[in-house]
């Protein structure tokens, strides 16, 4: 059984860890809060910002939101605020934090597992149109972000949601986000187990539960049962991915501590099966692993990642078994190599019912509010009622009948949403950045879109697998570590010596098997504006120079 005491109690109250004594740990009897993070979300349960937010600041106005809740709280509702326009990334370091503040909010919707309905896409579309200035993006946790949200309009966009079966609740703050699940759950013909019930579950039993509501950080999470190793999954803070093992048959093989920004760390296996029907059961587990024994000091310490570098897998494997399941997991086989390249299951491919599901990509993950309502009408008008989102920042039309696929196909492309796009177009990644992001210093989507144009007209004959992701500052949102090309987001000096956007050079890291952080290659620094020459050069030269199966 998971650990879900009433409210957060430690596990083995008298437990020393030596020179851990001082991080934080609820488990060790550390409940004074040790920095204002930890004190705001003593004073108050994010999760119950939500009232003042209807019956307060959405009558009163922006300047009436406490600051707790402006730049803590609301954070467990998926509101930030965004970005003062027009505010260069000099600044950034520079300003408090009020200053940088926009009366605007980005305002994200979790998607669990990235399923949608046609009916879902369409209210989220009419939203965008009505109360986000048409901006809506696709990001890589399979969530869809809007802007420009007014704090008076966020009941109504709530009501909306909420009657179509969608949520912002805890999708962001330091709470169980959205829990990542194989975009074509259920319908891959090569599927090994469809993890969609456990998504399901434990939705039903952690998320807006406050016994799980003041986690240290925020707790990423993923389920897969794809052999394509589709949901990054070597960089959340828990995983479960699909595994046949030798006598059990299909379930999951457990990685926990996954988490990239300062100090990237991968996932580590606990070599663990687990069977579908106990994924919450083992989830609740670590959570409340999390919970009570996470760091609070630091906030640069205290995600996972931190504890299972302390611990070792082998000690985390032990106290999740005798202080949380009470029980010892099967031991169970690691995952194999996927057979392709590329994980975002665009173009179409046949369903293990015999219909199609048909991918696409929009550049960088920008949509609008317009085009997403006319995908769901293209989606309807050729049969299909399910979409998902991916964890590349692209799209997938599910249940297409064989006769309507090229109908479908064009329609998308007249929409400029590519189903057999450049390696370009396909692997390039960007975060919010400065457009919006409080915390950026330089710009990330037009620069990614316009780098993708770019680089399609300057080697259009370019047909390897890349991966090129944009951050806008030193955190990792757009997973830089891990691409080929990892572009780090910070003020750099041109010809002439002045400070002008540019970015920090990460080459060759990978996902999958043979997962990987890219080398800082040191010194290495292009500005914004000599970006398309430095990846031509590289891309140019890894075409002529690269061997046989060589990334
Ligand atoms: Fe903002 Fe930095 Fe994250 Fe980009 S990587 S969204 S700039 S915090």
């Amino acid at each position: 059984m998971a650990a879900t005491p009433e409210k957060p109690a430690p596990a083995s109250p008298r437990r020393k860890t030596g020179r851990h004594r001082g991080e934080g740990q609820w488990a060790v009897g550390h409940f004074t809060p040790l920095n204002g993070n930890e004190q705001f979300k003593k004073d108050d349960d994010g999760l119950n910002v939500r009232t003042r937010i209807e019956t307060i600041y959405s009558k009163r106005g922006f300047d009436s939101i406490d600051p707790n809740d402006l730049r803590g709280r609301m954070r467990w509702w998926g509101l930030y605020t965004q970005r003062k326009p027009g505010i260069d990334g000099g600044k950034t370091a520079i300003l408090e934090p009020e200053e940088l503040d926009d009366k605007y909010f980005m305002l994200r919707v979790r998607i669990d597992g990235g399923r949608l309905t046609t009916e879902q896409l369409r209210v989220i579309g009419e939203i965008s149109q009505e109360f986000a200035r048409g901006t809506a993006d696709i990001t890589d946790r399979q969530n869809v972000q809007y802007h420009w949200i007014r704090i008076e309009d966020v009941p109504e966009i709530w009501n909306r949601l909420e009657a179509v079966g969608l949520s912002t609740t805890e999708a962001c703050g330091d709470t169980p986000r959205v829990i990542l699940g194989s975009p074509v759950a259920g319908i891959a013909a090569d599927e090994i187990i469809d993890g969609t019930p456990a998504i399901d579950e434990i939705q039903r039993r952690f998320i807006g539960n406050p016994d799980f509501s003041n986690l240290p950080r925020k707790f990423k999470s993923a389920v897969s049962g794809s052999p394509q190793l589709d949901v990054a999954h070597e960089i959340n803070d828990i995983a479960f991915v699909g595994v046949d093992h030798p006598e059990h048959g299909p379930g999951f093989d457990l990685w926990v501590g996954g988490g990239l920004s300062t100090n990237p760390k991968l996932g580590q296996r606990l070599g663990a099966w687990v069977p579908l029907d106990e994924v919450p059961d083992v989830y609740g587990g670590v959570i409340g692993i999390f919970r009570d024994y996470g760091y609070r000091r630091l906030r640069t310490r205290a995600r996972l990642k931190f504890l299972l570098a302390d611990w070792g897998a082998e000690k985390f494997r032990q106290i999740l078994e005798d202080e949380y399941l009470k029980r010892p997991l099967i031991d169970g086989p690691a995952p194999e190599q996927p057979v392709g390249t590329w994980r975002d299951h665009l173009g179409v491919h046949r369903q293990k019912d015999g219909r199609f599901y048909v991918g696409f990509a929009p550049r960088v993950g920008r949509v609008d509010g317009t085009t997403l309502t006319k995908i769901a009408e293209v989606a309807e008008a050729h049969g299909s009622g399910r979409l998902r989102t991916t964890a590349e920042q692209k799209m997938i039309v599910l249940d297409i009948e064989q006769d309507q696929v090229d109908s479908l196909v064009s329609a998308l492309e007249a929409l400029d949403l590519k189903v057999t796009p450049s390696p370009f177009r396909r692997g390039t990644m960007a975060c919010t950045g400065i457009e919006f992001c409080k915390l950026a210093i330089v710009e990330t989507k037009a620069r990614g879109a316009s780098l993708i144009d770019e680089l399609e007209r300057r080697i259009p004959e370019f047909d390897h697998p890349i991966t090129i992701n944009i951050n806008g500052c030193p955190n990792a949102c757009a997973r830089i570590q891990v691409a080929d090309i990892g572009l780090k987001g910070q003020l750099v000096l041109n010809d002439q010596g002045e400070q002008v956007e540019g970015f920090q050079v990460h080459l060759g890291g990978a996902l999958g098997l043979d997962a990987g952080f890219g080398r800082k290659v040191r010194g290495l620094k292009v500005t914004s504006e000599e970006l398309p020459d430095y990846v031509e050069r590289v891309l140019t030269k890894f075409q002529e120079e690269r061997e046989e199966g060589e990334r």
